[in-house]
């Protein structure tokens, strides 16, 4: 039985030396202790009950012109305090920031600062409307100014469009300001060269732009292929987008070469600026002749990321893009502040309906302010030193993918488990028993059976080293060949191996009544 440092027990269980376990019995309701089972909500509730008392309808008019529903709304009807529980029930079943250390790569998936909370929920940030009169939301209006101005700061780019609403959203705004200067110039281009390394949505957000992807190869360090990547470049280049520090955690070392280059041969410069949590307040963007770059405020600025909230993905660009970003925009006049909403020629137009997420934009201001200059450079500081001391505490058990420092995550791969018959999806299952999210798995693409760990700054050393235990513990079975533990895992998560693929190509959205109860 584990005793904490008082001589206390702390889990009643499993006892690691003899392998005795408590027994665990079937209960009678289904559940155990506190893992409770949940059936869906619609299984809970029926279409015949409500959980609200209106009065019955007085006869009426109805006034959508014939395209009123024909059939029954199918939604279950449940009482308040079963629609909490459900909820409830079923968020004590997911993994958050919040519960643990979240070692996503490439994600940034920090703590969000319960101050941005407060700041976003102040009435004249929290409850307005985009329709509304512009004299009376000005104070909106000069946050947005104020955290342009953050942001041009910080990257050393002289124009940020705030409106894109995630990292994918910003690629798509920053390629379509560069086909729209190529075709000012009437020098329409056709292709998009991306590193090997690239995060999926680059390719994919050239091809949607029109663009031919061509792929360039990784250097034995990890880095791009400066020479290679010369090599493609002619008039036939519209972009090149790079991702600095790439996704194998490193910083491209030739960005300045390559960026002369890119410009040399009449094309853009796109940066995925995902990963501007390893270099904020160090290095800028700017200065390396980047042209457009998306920050995610839902990583590098700490508002909530995936389910949590949703994206931002505001882009910075070069004297040569910002002509062409899109509206609307915040502009300062002599009689407050304005929104240029259309009348703009040379913009690309409009990408979202209003003006961008607001209450991320509150976020990441507080962020900000609350850190100051040099608190967001301390940041960046902490998350690379964080991620080397996962790097240098798992080298000699994991193989790490290249030598030397990394940036803000620590790229290894599956040769430590050559052998083991233990693979990266093993691996990273029984990260889940062990409680924590597993890494980012097989991405990037560049080395084998990759497993990218990003700690981000907001890990203390408490957090760190109980999470390089863990994983310190597992390789070493695995390399000993003591593969019980990777066979079946996860043992203790509520749903086992799924069909993955099959989730993802062809998921179920939709419920339907099983016949039986119709
Ligand atoms: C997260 C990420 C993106 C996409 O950002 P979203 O906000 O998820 O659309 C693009 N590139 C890299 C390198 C990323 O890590």
């Amino acid at each position: 039985m584990s005793m904490n440092s008082q001589g206390r027990p702390t889990a009643p269980t499993a006892d690691n030396d003899t392998g005795e376990m408590t027994p665990v019995f079937e209960s009678f309701s289904g559940h155990q202790g506190l893992r409770i089972a949940e059936p869906l909500v619609f299984e809970l509730g029926t279409t015949q009950t409500t959980g609200v008392d209106v009065e019955e309808i007085e006869d009426f008019e109805l006034s959508v012109g014939g395209l009123e529903r024909d059939s029954e709304i199918g939604c279950p009807g449940l009482a308040e305090p079963d629609v909490v529980r459900h909820f409830t029930r079923l968020s004590r079943r997911n993994y958050g920031i919040d519960m643990g250390v979240f070692p996503l790569g490439s994600c940034t998936m920090k703590h969000n600062p319960r101050l941005n909370e407060k700041m976003a929920r102040l009435p004249g940030f929290g409850d307005i409307h985009p329709l509304q009169p512009l004299s009376t939301v000005q104070g909106a209006l000069e946050l947005m100014t104020e955290l342009s101005h953050w942001i041009t700061t910080l990257t050393g780019m002289p124009a940020v469009a705030l409106s894109p609403k995630a990292g994918a959203h910003g690629e798509l705004c920053g390629v379509m300001a560069i086909r729209a200067a190529l075709e000012a110039r009437g020098d329409a281009r056709e292709i998009v060269l991306c590193p090997e390394s690239a995060h999926g949505t680059n390719p994919a957000t050239a091809a949607f732009c029109g663009y031919k992807v061509k792929s360039i190869p990784a250097k034995e360090n990890g880095r791009v292929d400066a020479e290679a990547l010369k090599a493609a470049l002619d008039d036939t280049v519209a972009a090149v987008m790079i991702t600095n520090p790439n996704t194998c955690g490193l910083f491209e070392d030739e960005i300045k070469d390559i960026a002369d280059a890119i410009h040399a041969a009449g094309a853009f410069f796109y940066c995925d600026g995902a990963n501007f949590n390893a270099i904020m307040g160090k290095v800028r963007p700017g200065d390396l002749g980047v042209d457009a770059m998306h920050l995610n405020l839902h990583k590098t600025f700490s508002t909530p990321h995936g389910g949590g909230g949703p994206g931002s993905g505001p882009v910075v660009f070069s004297d040569a893009l910002k002509d062409f970003a899109p509206m609307p925009y915040v502009v300062a006049g002599a009689d407050g502040f304005d929104i240029v909403e259309d009348g703009d020629d040379t913009s690309l137009g409009r990408l979202t309906a209003y003006h961008g997420q607001m209450g991320m934009y509150v976020r990441a201001l507080s962020y900000m302010m609350s850190h100051g200059s040099d608190g967001i450079r301390q940041a960046a500081e902490d998350a690379v030193l964080n991620a080397n001391y996962v790097l240098a505490s798992l080298g000699d058990v994991m193989s790490a993918s290249f030598d030397g420092p990394c940036m803000h995550e620590a790229l290894f791969d599956d040769r430590f488990l050559k052998d083991t018959g233990v693979t990266t999806l093993d691996f990273a299952k029984a990260m889940i028993d062990e409680g924590y999210h597993p890494m980012t798995m097989y991405f990037p693409l560049v080395v084998h059976g990759a497993m990218l760990v990003e700690p981000t700054e907001t890990e203390s050393k408490y957090n760190m080293d109980q999470f390089i235990r863990s994983m310190r513990g597992l390789a070493t079975e695995a390399r000993a060949g003591k593969t019980a533990r990777f066979e079946g895992a996860p043992y203790h998560a509520p749903w086992k191996r799924l069909d993955e693929t099959q989730a993802a190509r062809q998921p179920v959205l939709r419920y339907t009544v099983p016949e039986a109860a119709e």
